[in-house]
């Protein structure tokens, strides 16, 4: 009898568990029907933390609409283009990306031919610099991925450039705006509406710090200019949206990395010693270890 209430209750307590896993947004796909209103102009469909997926912004004014990410492939972007149908139906499309990652960028040459794509310049050397590299690693991971990413390549710009773009959509303009070298050299973000599309350049997860040269000089410098905006929502490419407190976040990470990557090399240690000692100290609130060691090093090249 004891054991039969025993199961049972384990049972009731492994139920919800298995609904949640249930209920989880796939891997590598942008989901249907789930588009929630930010503002009166803006919309997001938001990445349910799934891997590969971003979130996807969509801004609608009385004259156009301006998608920001694309999603993984031609079968991603069709679905963002579904959602894009019930909220801007029928007005021009532009498209804008945070940067020109596989699962942010690489659906465009999906997009209507008529469709405009602004780039940076910085994205443009981005993808003469890296082409099809991650695309690579990506579609080596899964069938899914690869099917996905089968005939997509990277779709030249209509509209260029340099350091910001300011897009009037009839009603509303969003205020585009070229922040790297942080995590890739051409990370972009869109302020429209109050709402900050900050890419991976503010987020809930740990930065990567993956671009050339990128310090933490200029990734602290580029959260000052996020937070002069005075966003009232922040909508970073992955995971949850949330207020300005996810720009203070990635300060808080940066400026401790900074401070304790300072010390121990002006106390003369090595750069794999540093790594070792300010992960060791870091890991149990900031878990991923490839993510502080990236930021680490980027410190440790920068100190004095
Ligand atoms: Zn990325």
């Amino acid at each position: 009898m004891r054991i039969v209430t025993l199961a049972l209750a384990v049972a009731m307590l492994a139920a919800p568990v298995l609904a949640q896993q249930a209920a989880a947004p796939p891997t590598s796909l942008v989901r249907e029907g789930v588009t929630e209103k930010l503002t009166d102009h803006v919309w997001a469909i938001p990445d349910g933390s799934a891997s590969l997926v971003p979130n996807v912004g969509i801004v609608v004014g009385s004259k156009a609409v301006l998608v920001i990410d694309t999603g993984l492939g031609a079968r991603n972007a069709q679905t963002v283009l579904k959602e894009v149908a019930k909220v801007g139906a029928g007005k021009p499309i532009y498209l804008v990306t945070t940067h020109v990652h596989p699962e942010h960028d690489l659906g465009a040459h999906a997009f209507p031919a008529d469709s405009k794509l602004i780039r940076s310049k910085d994205q443009d050397v981005d993808i003469a610099a890296s082409g099809m590299n991650l695309a690579n690693v990506f579609a080596s991971r899964s069938e899914l991925n690869k099917e996905l990413l089968q005939g997509a390549t990277y779709r030249k710009g209509d509209i260029s450039f340099d350091k910001d773009y300011s897009l009037d959509l009839g009603g509303v303009t969003a205020k585009i705006i070229a922040v790297g070298p942080n995590h890739t050299l051409g990370d972009t973000v869109v302020f429209v509406d109050g709402v900050l599309f900050s890419g991976d350049d503010a987020m809930r997860p740990q930065p990567s710090v993956m671009a050339q040269g990128a310090t933490l000089t200029h990734w602290l410098a580029t959260l000052d200019k996020l937070d002069a905006l005075k966003p009232t929502h922040v909508v970073p490419s992955h995971g949850p949206r949330g207020d300005a407190s996810i720009i203070a976040g990635y300060r808080t990470y940066f400026k401790k990395i900074q401070e304790r990557v300072g010390a121990l090399k002006k106390a003369g240690k090595t750069q794999d010693d540093v790594v070792e000692a300010v992960t060791d100290e870091m890991v149990t609130q900031y878990p991923d270890r490839a993510r502080l060691g990236g930021a680490i090093r980027a410190a440790y090249a920068e100190a004095k």
